[in-house]
């Protein structure tokens, strides 16, 4: 893969520490670290002795491994600081094979063996193994995947990679999120002319470009111009681009119009909230993985309980297992609804009408103010009587209680606001998907 490696990524993390620390700080502390190993999540880095590991976790750990992730695209990672007391500086050699044969950003498990297809994400999975399957020859292009969070856009995306890799069917591509790339951006700009130049090349020799969550190109105007040139170079030049986004291209705002319009000219593929029996079917899968066993009950239990997203899903799975290693007990009914209840309790504490209030007045673009207050215009209107709505949904707090929760109004008003929404959003997809939106992250 001819992706940033770990090294350099590592060299990107202590860039943007040193623009952030004093010069000493980051001399003492940071300056000498360097990558040691990466393995599944855990990206491990070496400091010269413990004591310094230590103190570079506790006072930047957060910082660190926020940029590591943001650098990467990936938000699962972990840092793990290491010291040496005994080896000094010779261990470059065999670091750097290491690195070299080790496929940084792809999950070994996001391949097409291990997602499962069906009514809610079909489109979107025949698109991509075609344009695996058919590299160069593809009609989609570009293949544009949008869902809500947690459905399968990154598995997805990275089963691509992870097919031609092992097909050998793309000589050089790449697999970054927009954000890695507008990290890029921003360096190759930083570092001058040659840089840039370096920067764009790299990109013209692609056989395949992957990038996901292209949303996070909305604002940034620059990335964009560049963003723009770089598709425009591989598409008229027959190389396949995929794209992932949390919503539609005409919804990424604000996103200059051509590239609306790029997005649209290929195949656009949304993957929705999977059905009972494809919950069911994705629980098996992951049960297997664990290798655990699940009775049947047990499956249909969660499937029918945890309805919001497939890593919510697996977070079930993982809770359960885990609990059934720990207790040395098999899994069964009972303990399914415990653990469940917990797993599911823990995010309810999240759900009070404050928390569900403040999300969807972030979600609009108004203030919690305004969102409570009696301001009667559309725009505070309708997200008022979504955040109604939506705790509804999710707690079960009375409609008088809610009521009072907005500045005392009736629980006709309440009732009347919550079928007012159902009823938008049968007819308006833009308002659907952003109650979605608030859905999923008060249930991830
Ligand atoms: P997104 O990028 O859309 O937020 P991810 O691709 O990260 O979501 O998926 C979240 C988790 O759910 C991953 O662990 C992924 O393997 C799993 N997952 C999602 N959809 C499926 C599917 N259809 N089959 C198997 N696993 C899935
Ligand atoms: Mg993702």
């Amino acid at each position: 893969m001819s992706d940033l490696d770990p090294e350099s990524l590592w060299g990107d993390v202590l860039h943007s520490a040193r623009e952030n620390l004093s010069p000493s700080s980051y001399r003492t502390w940071l300056a000498d670290s360097s990558f040691e190993a990466f393995d599944d999540s855990r990206f491990v880095v070496r400091f010269p002795n413990e004591f310094v590991a230590r103190w570079a976790k506790a006072h930047y750990g957060e910082v660190l491994e926020e940029s590591l992730r943001s650098c990467s695209g990936r938000s699962d990672l972990s840092l793990v600081c290491v010291g040496d007391p005994a080896r000094p500086k010779d261990r470059a050699p065999t670091r750097r094979k290491r690195s070299r044969n080790s496929n940084s950003y792809l999950h070994p498990s996001y391949t097409f063996d291990n997602f499962v297809a069906g009514s809610s994400n079909e489109l979107a999975h025949a698109g991509a193994l075609a344009v695996a399957q058919e590299l160069g020859n593809s009609s989609y292009n570009p293949l544009f995947i949008y869902g809500g969070v947690g459905l399968g856009k990154t598995h997805l995306i990275q089963a691509v990679a992870h097919y031609v890799q092992q097909n050998q069917t793309a000589k050089t591509f790449k697999y970054l999120s927009s954000e890695q790339f507008t990290h890029q951006v921003v360096s190759a700009i930083r570092n001058g002319p040659a840089s840039v130049t370096d920067f764009r090349s790299q990109y013209m020799k692609l056989d395949l470009l992957l990038m996901d969550d292209i949303q996070f190109l909305a604002n940034k105007e620059r990335t964009q111009v560049e963003f723009f040139h770089r598709f425009n170079e591989l598409y008229q030049n027959g190389r396949q681009i995929v794209l992932t986004s949390d919503r539609p291209p005409n919804e990424i705002k604000p996103l200059e119009e051509r590239l609306v319009s790029r997005f649209e000219s290929g195949l656009v593929a949304d993957i929705q909230p999977p059905e009972f029996e494809m919950r069911l079917a994705i629980l098996e899968l992951k049960v297997r993985d664990e290798g655990v066993y699940f009775p049947s009950d047990v499956l249909s239990f969660i499937a029918s309980t945890i309805k919001s997203n497939v890593r919510q899903l697996e977070g079930a799975v993982h809770r359960l297992a885990a609990t059934s290693r720990i207790t040395g007990r098999d899994v069964n009914i009972e303990m399914a609804r415990k653990v469940i209840s917990d797993f599911l309790g823990s995010q309810a504490r999240r759900l009070t009408p404050g928390s569900i209030s403040s999300l969807v007045a972030e979600e609009f673009s108004i203030s919690p103010t305004q969102l409570k207050g009696k301001g009667r215009k559309r725009d505070v209107l309708i997200p008022r009587q979504v955040a109604m709505f939506l705790i509804r949904d999710l707690t079960s707090i009375s409609l008088s209680d809610i009521g009072s929760f907005f500045s005392g109004r009736d629980h006709s008003t309440v009732l009347n606001s919550i079928e007012r929404i159902k009823q938008l959003c049968e007819e308006d997809s833009g308002l659907r998907r952003k109650v979605e939106e608030v859905r999923n992250r008060l249930t991830r």
